[in-house]
Order: structure tokens, then sequence, then C-alpha cells
């Protein structure tokens, strides 16, 4: 049977009612669902931290491969369904809670989980702040798989100097190496969404660049793209240093003040802020 028969039937059975402010878009392509799985490389030393599992059939698939599951879904309707679908696996673990209020760090010590990876068909809406929440928190994951809407995979993988590049590449790019797996089209999907999706990896390093003071870097990152218009003198004026000291940040960094923030590399935007470091403890 089709994943796409499979899902439709199980969405029948339990007559289930999707949510449009939780996101509810599932993968009905079994090509896709191989992709995801496959790109996340699990194996039986390897640990999966699934967001939202819907009906469980990424869960399911991954579950097969790697020790355990750890699988969080907010929809109260699903969890029967989860209970049901995924009864006949040991290793999966559903956890119903909202994934933003998840302490993912006290979860893994207490599950002793060990080269995690976190795979999700992501529900749009929490797409930025997930990524945020588990990147800052320095939670040790070897890698990041998850679908997202198009526009943002394109956002994170982007390079200076283009219109789609801002915080959150830098944000991305800071801590991982990032590249696509693949576009998906909305037909991939019950019900279909309204935006094309894509599929992109993130593995996590070691910053490649030396920050003193990383609330100071994501600070600075963020007042030069708040108003992306400005030239990065104007964006950094509230930054809290004088107009004379700010001007000698600049010339000290060796980058010009007029240009915008869009156009400077992360290590640029690292230079920059240990030099504002420096003059701020003064
Ligand atoms: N994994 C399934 C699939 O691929 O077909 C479902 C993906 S669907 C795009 C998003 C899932 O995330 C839904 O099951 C939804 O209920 C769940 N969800 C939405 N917001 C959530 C949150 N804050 N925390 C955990 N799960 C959430």
């Amino acid at each position: 049977m089709s994943l796409a028969s499979k899902t439709k039937d199980i969405v029948k059975h339990f007559e289930f009612k999707f949510s449009k402010s939780l996101g509810q878009n599932f993968l009905i392509d079994q090509n896709i669902l191989n992709k995801i799985v496959d790109s996340a490389e699990l194996d039986e030393n390897s640990t999966a931290i699934e967001i939202g599992p819907g009906i469980g059939v990424l869960t399911q698939e991954m579950a097969r491969r790697c020790k355990k599951v750890i699988a969080v879904e907010i929809d109260d309707t699903l969890i029967p369904i989860l209970n049901e679908t995924l009864a006949n696996f040991e290793n999966i673990k559903i956890i119903h809670n909202d994934a933003l209020k998840v302490d993912f760090k006290k979860l893994i010590e207490e599950e002793e989980l060990e080269n995690i990876k976190l795979v999700a068909n992501l529900p749009y809406y929490v797409t930025t702040p997930i990524l945020t929440k588990v990147l800052m928190d320095k939670l040790p994951l070897k890698s990041i798989i998850v679908m997202i809407q198009k526009e943002v995979a394109d956002r994170i993988v982007a390079k200076p100097g283009t219109k789609e590049y801002g915080s959150l590449s830098i944000l991305v790019q800071y801590y991982c190496d990032v590249h696509k797996v693949c576009k998906v089209s909305r037909n991939c999907f019950v019900p279909p969404p309204k935006v094309e999706s894509s599929v992109i990896k993130m593995d996590l390093r070691p910053p490649k660049y030396h920050v003193v003071d990383e609330d100071l870097f994501f600070n600075v990152v963020r007042q030069a793209f708040n108003m992306r218009r400005k030239t990065l003198f104007n964006a950094l004026k509230p930054i809290g240093l004088k107009e004379d000291e700010l001007h000698n940040v600049f010339i000290e960094a060796d980058i010009d003040e007029a240009r915008r923030g869009e156009t400077l590399s992360i290590e640029e935007f690292a230079k920059l802020s240990n030099i504002i470091y420096t003059k701020l403890k003064k």
C-alpha cells in the first residue's frame, strides 16, 4: 500500500481533523521520506529526536534504523493515534508537549542519548524558534535534518550580498555546515501547503571564528539587519558606544562603516563584535 493511501486510511479511521494552526501537512511521498531518513545517516548507535511526528510515518522509518526515537507531539488528538501506529516499536518514546517548552538538555541527559540527530517535517510556524532554541542552547546534536518552507531554507543557506542573507543565515552558519538535500513539491503532502518546501541538512561543528562574547555577536548581527538600508555605522549606534568610539571600531576592524550589514561575512561580524566588546569593557 502506498504511503498516501496508508495516511488517508489512518486519517479516515481515526476521523482525524487537520489543524492549520499547528502546521499539519503530512508527508505522503515515500521517496522524500527515504531521502530525509537516508540523509540523517542513522545507525544502531544513533538516536533521533523528532518534532511533530503526526501519525508517525517518519518516526517508524527512523525507529527501524536507529537505537531510539524520541518524538515530541503537541496535538492531543494525535497521541492515541501514535499509541496505535507505533505500538510495535519498543524503541520509540512519545512526549506529549509543545517542543518549544521541552527542556531538551535535561531530556538528553535523562535518556542518556548519544549520537543525536534532530529530524523533522517541521510545522512551519516554529522553524525559526526551534532552530534558535536548539542552536543557542548548544544541544549536543550531530546534525539537524528538517523539511521547511523553501524560502526559509534559502535564507539559511544564503551567502553575504544576497537578499536572502540575514540573521538566520548567520545563526545557522555560525554553528553548522549547511546544505540543501532536495526541493519538495506541495503535492507531496496531505493537505498540500500553500508553499513549496525544501529538506535541509545542518551538520553541527565548533564555530570557525573566534567570538569573545556570543550574545554581543548576535546582538551586533541583529542590529545590523534590523534596518537593512542603513549603513553599518547608523545601524550600530544603539550598541552603546560614543560616536567617535564607534568610528574607531570600523577603522580598527578595517571595515568600511558605510557598508550595509547584508554584505558582511560571519568572519567580519566576529571581528567587529570582538572590537566592540573591548571598547564596551573599557
Ligand atoms: N511528521 C509528520 C509527517 O511528516 O507527516 C507530521 C508533520 S506536520 C508538518 C507537523 C507536526 O508537528 C504535526 O503533527 C503537528 O501537530 C506538530 N506540531 C505543531 N506544533 C508543534 C509544537 N509546538 N511542538 C510539537 N509538535 C508540534
